[in-house]
């Protein structure tokens, strides 16, 4: 190896251990934690504890050697913590501590009380060199788990460090001569170069390890969120399809409700009709069919908007809606299926309307689940009614609605209201779900018991909003 000298060595690769390290550190500005402040930091140290050895023969030997022995020995742990900290296995600082001291106190003792130079030196390089080996052993954990190349990079050249120690552990061996690292040859120049290597390699392995994670965390957070946009796009859909599906269900009895002001219409104009050509028509009568041929229009238009607001895909638009409302409309939608089933309803609207912020149509969804299923569970039974009760208590819109049908069956109780979860053997069970999901997008909960024996011992829903204040409505 071409010799060269060994203070310059030591003093050049101590001055970069403490210019790498706030390199990187600057570099880093933005991604530091602690991990990344205690890498750096021990960088430092070890610059610190060569520049001590480039030092030998100029300063005192307890700061050229036991002294950078000290803080060469804290420099690994703090870099080792560094690396246990990534993989969320931290020492506790107290141990540490302890295991500084005592590694300390043996290599003294060994220099003191024994005065065996020799041993004094195997000790020192040769736990240093397993602390180091240790160090490549984690940074090889990081890269096999994190896939990184740089991870691998810095086990390398802690690995080649680890050897270039253990080297001269060999080369003391049995030697009795008092020797320091600027007086020994071959091995000290093998460690400066080492020292070099896992320097600089070591501190860019590390910016491109923290680049490589800050880019991957980046990539899993865009990855996630277009996972939740396709979750809330899919969920939108599956809710568009379930309104349809209940239209769908619902369109007989509508087109029977639809039925009513259509006929009306039609009966009222052709009396009109024929009073006006018989002549028997004053201006009076003639406005009175007016009026009733106006009103049906009017009554069927609202059918048609009703079924079309319901249909159409929602846009999610976060508004104030009145929950008494929500019910009188989706009542209305179902009153033709109620009336065909002998079902009668009974609603104590709040008197002061209850606000909450949602969209309307997602809202009518859930009333409509419940009422649909309310409507199906009571033509099981003799006692067909459905109660519905609209309050606003502490700060929360509370929405039940409870049947006189059979009830949820004690072996349901827990599954209702899953994705899929259906005892009918058409249905899909998707509708109280949908519902919950609904709920908890607005910050809300349905809850699916069963109402207490007095109240018809059918199925309860609570729908439970949070009520919106009356200086936003
Ligand atoms: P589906 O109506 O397609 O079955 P839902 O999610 O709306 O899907 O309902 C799931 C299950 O909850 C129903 O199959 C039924 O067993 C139960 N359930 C819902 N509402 C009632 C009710 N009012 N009375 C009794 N059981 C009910």
């Amino acid at each position: 190896m071409i010799p060269f000298d060994l203070r310059t060595a030591f003093l050049i690769v101590g001055l970069l251990y403490l210019l790498l390290p706030t390199v990187t550190w600057i570099l880093l500005t933005g991604w530091h934690s602690c991990q990344v402040s205690l890498w750096c930091s021990g960088g430092l140290l070890i610059g610190c504890s060569l520049l001590l050895v480039a030092m030998t023969g100029k300063l005192a030997e307890w700061a050229t050697v036991s002294l950078a022995t000290l803080v060469y020995l804290i420099s690994l742990f703090v870099y080792i913590q560094s690396l246990r900290l990534d993989l969320g296995i931290p020492w506790r600082k107290r141990w540490i501590a302890a295991a500084v001291m005592v590694i300390f106190l043996t290599f003294e003792w060994f220099h003191l009380g024994l005065q065996n130079f020799s041993l004094r030196v195997q000790f020192n390089f040769g736990v240093a060199a397993g602390l180091l080996l240790y160090l490549a052993s984690l940074a090889w954990r990081i890269g096999r788990e994190e896939q990184s190349p740089s991870a691998r990079w810095i086990a390398c050249v802690y690995g080649l460090s680890a050897v270039s120690l253990l080297f001269r552990v060999i080369t003391v061996m049995g030697s009795d001569r008092v020797t320091n690292l600027l007086n020994e040859g071959l091995s000290s120049q093998l460690i400066a170069l080492a020292s070099l290597f896992s320097n600089v390699i070591g501190h860019f392995g590390y910016i491109g390890l923290a680049l490589d994670r800050s880019m991957r965390r980046e990539l899993k957070a865009a990855a996630e969120l277009a996972r939740d946009e396709e979750g809330r796009r899919l969920g939108k859909q599956i809710a568009h399809l379930d309104r349809q599906r209940a239209i769908g269900e619902l369109a007989a009895s509508l087109g029977h409700e639809l039925n009513q002001p259509l006929t009306a219409i039609l009966t009222n104009t052709q009396v009109a009709k024929r009073g006006i050509q018989s002549g028997r028509f004053d201006n009076t009568q003639l406005t009175e069919f007016l009026d009733k041929i106006v009103y049906n229009t009017w009554r069927a238009r609202q059918i048609i908007e009703r079924i079309r607001s319901f249909i159409r895909p929602s846009t999610s638009p976060c508004e104030p809606v009145n929950l008494n409302l929500v019910v009188f409309e989706v009542a209305e939608l179902v009153a033709g299926e109620a009336r065909h089933h002998n079902i009668t309803f009974g609603f104590s609207p709040s008197i002061r309307p209850v606000h909450v912020a949602g969209d309307p149509i997602q809202l009518s969804q859930i009333v409509l689940n419940v009422f649909r299923n309310a409507i199906e569970a009571l033509t099981l039974v003799q006692r067909r009614e459905i109660q519905v009760s609209c309050i606003c208590r502490d700060g929360r819109a509370i929405l039940s609605i409870w049947d006189t049908g059979p009830g949820i069956a004690p072996e349901a109780t827990g599954k209702v209201g899953t994705a899929f979860f259906t005892t009918k053997t058409n249905g899909l069970g998707l509708g109280l779900s949908i519902s919950r999901s609904i709920a908890s997008q607005y910050g809300g909960t349905l809850s699916i018991a069963n109402a207490k024996a007095e109240d018809g011992g059918g199925a309860r829903i609570e729908l439970n909003l949070p009520a919106l204040p009356e200086e936003k409505r």
